[in-house]
């Protein structure tokens, strides 16, 4: 018997939004808007923080070949994204994220800091504060790569949904650690199958990443994944 207390609306996890259809830019308020408006599960961002600590919205961290986490936000918001949006900002994506939303959670993918862990930790305050700040009417699913990153964010917000990327941790040990879910690459849950019983008898919830192929997606729907995290989730809506 599954004991997971999250009970999102469907199984879909539109991956950097849902960009790729109607070619959005990856990350932008247009993708964000186009997973709510599709009626996604979730809707993933990527968090990152500039040289003078604003935290902005991208996956790599360069933004037009200037390295994030070394630039001003001043100079980094002069280039613009490929449909003319501004570089957004996590407080304007929040805010976007709260317009017709029904039942998309916002999940936010702290970046790990290429700059020492005094950085990382400083990186998690800055969006603890910010969520604080604004309260969003919506649920946020934290998700990162970084151990130590998801650690202090349920030290400073112990109710926190955080999921855990990097698919070397086992469910007992995230059960342990206060952590909800094990959001892995799909080659993770095929090495270690017995994972996904475990994880079902202590109520981890199971999200994968990043499946675009439609027969894959069925086969972890039938293993009972929560979440699927796809570049498709137009397709995978319809499943
Ligand atoms: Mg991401």
């Amino acid at each position: 018997m599954r004991n997971v207390a999250y009970k999102p609306a469907n199984h879909i996890v539109a991956h950097r939004g849902a960009f790729k259809k109607n070619g959005f830019p990856e990350n932008s308020i247009a993708s964000l808007k186009e997973a709510i408006r599709l009626g996604c599960a979730g809707s993933e961002f990527d968090v990152r923080m500039s040289a003078d600590d604003s935290l902005v919205i991208n996956h790599d961290p360069t933004h037009n070949k200037l390295e994030i986490e070394k630039t001003g936000y001043a100079e980094l918001i002069q280039h613009l994204l490929s449909n003319g949006e501004k570089l957004p900002t996590l407080r304007e994506y929040l805010v976007a994220g709260s317009e017709n939303n029904k039942h998309t959670d916002l999940v936010l993918e702290i970046k790990p800091s290429g700059l020492g862990s005094e950085r990382a930790q400083k990186i998690v305050d800055r969006v603890v504060d910010l969520v604080k700040e604004l309260k969003p009417p919506y649920r946020i699913v934290y998700i990162s790569f970084d151990y130590n990153m998801c650690l202090h964010l349920l030290k400073r917000m112990p109710k926190a949904h955080v999921q855990y990327l990097n698919g070397d941790k086992t469910p007992d040990q995230l059960k342990e650690a206060g952590i909800r879910g094990m959001d892995y690459n799909f080659s993770v849950f095929k090495k270690h199958p017995e994972w996904i019983t475990r994880a079902k008898e202590l109520g981890i919830v199971l999200n994968v990443w990043t499946v675009n192929d439609l027969t894959m997606m069925q086969g972890f729907l039938d293993q009972g994944f929560d979440l699927i995290t796809t570049n498709e989730p137009e397709e995978g809506l319809k499943k």
